[in-house]
């Protein structure tokens, strides 16, 4: 049986923080959802067609960076998820692949991290 090395307390204060942030997600996402609405209707206004294909293309930056952040958001959504469940059976601070203490540092900065710094690496090389 794997057992969290962080006692209540701590486990408290990381279970705050990915609240929290899973709440920041949230709004960002709601935020980005309700700027593009906002571009979307503001174009089915206007019906003289000269700028159309500027509109069109700033359209199209403005949702490949919503669609960017919202895959971004919910891979951390569903990272955050899995965190929250962690500290429910136990689990959490737990390296899931080796089951190696990840370094309470780590954890701070990235609550949600669910691999120690060696099994991340290894991972995934190019991304940090
Ligand atoms: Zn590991």
């Amino acid at each position: 049986m794997t057992v969290s090395p962080f006692d209540p307390a701590q486990l408290h204060a990381f279970e705050t923080a990915l609240s929290e942030r899973r709440r920041e997600l949230n709004l960002e996402s709601q935020r980005l959802a309700d700027t593009f609405a906002g571009v979307q209707s503001s174009r089915s206004d206007g019906s003289a067609d000269g700028a159309h294909d500027a509109e069109a293309s700033s359209l199209r930056t403005e949702w490949s960076r919503m669609s960017g952040f919202q895959g971004e958001a919910v891979e951390e959504l569903a990272a955050i998820d899995r965190a929250l469940q962690r500290i429910v059976d136990g689990s959490y601070g737990l390296c899931v692949r080796g089951g190696e203490r990840i370094p309470q540092g780590r954890l701070e900065i990235k609550p949600a991290a669910d691999l120690c710094i060696m099994c991340a690496e290894k991972a995934a090389p190019r991304r940090r």
